[in-house]
């Protein structure tokens, strides 16, 4: 049986972290826990903090780091995350949550965290031509769309570009990522958990890569 994992992917908006651990995530068994799909189903749902967020998340900015600890710490309670592990993507995003999510898994703490290192040149290229469905969040782009008209091959939804997959945002999301991203990785790299992973390629390609990673590792 293929053992669980306690997994942080880390990388440029764009990097291909979210196709990434999808698979991952039905490799391990384990939960894909996206703090930016968790946002933006309370946007689409309507709820306080989807009303909170949605003007940061337009805007390409970043939601509180109390709010999001609080989210990714109390689903990490849930029993799939205790019993099998989990894949985080989006989060930690600043050294204070990643801090925070030191002391939240003291007793079971993280196996890895992943650096998936594409340049800034191909990520700007990949978010431009990125598409979304708007319901369950499945990742598309110009180059390879849904088999029918932008409806979603998995569930039907309707595939769109990203509200903050414009310019402006794009720009601001990268200077965030340089700012406040790139000290989470050099703290995971300092604690000798980190490790990076080339994300150019083929899927296939990079993913053969990851469970390379990983395996070294468990
Ligand atoms: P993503 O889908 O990971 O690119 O996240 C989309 C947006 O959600 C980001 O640009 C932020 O506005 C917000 N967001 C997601 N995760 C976090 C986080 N860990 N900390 C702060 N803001 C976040």
């Amino acid at each position: 049986m293929i053992p669980g994992a306690r997994l942080v992917l880390l990388g440029r908006q764009g990097s291909g972290k979210g196709t990434q651990c999808v698979r991952l995530s039905r490799h391990f068994v384990v939960p894909h826990i996206s703090t930016g799909d968790m946002l933006r189903a309370a946007v689409r749902e309507g709820t306080e903090l989807g009303k909170m967020a949605k003007a940061i998340i337009d805007a390409g900015g970043l939601v509180g780091d109390d709010i999001m600890v609080g989210l990714v710490s109390e689903r990490l309670t849930e029993d799939d995350a205790r019993v099998r592990g989990y894949i985080l993507d989006g989060f930690p995003r600043t050294v204070s949550q990643a801090e925070s999510l030191d002391k939240a898994t003291a007793s079971r703490p993280l196996d890895l965290a992943i650096d998936l290192v594409v340049p800034e040149e191909v990520v700007l290229e990949r978010i431009s031509s990125r598409r979304v469905c708007a319901k369950c969040g499945a990742i598309y782009s110009v180059a390879a769309p849904p088999s029918t008209e932008w409806v979603c091959d998995k569930c039907g939804g309707e595939v769109q570009q990203r509200a903050d997959d414009t310019p402006e945002s794009i720009a601001k999301r990268l200077a965030a990522y340089t700012l406040e991203t790139q000290p989470t990785i050099d703290f995971y790299s300092a604690s000798g958990l980190l490790v990076g992973v080339d994300g150019l390629g083929t899927p296939d390609e990079i993913f053969a890569r990851l469970l390379g990673a990983i395996d070294a590792q468990l």
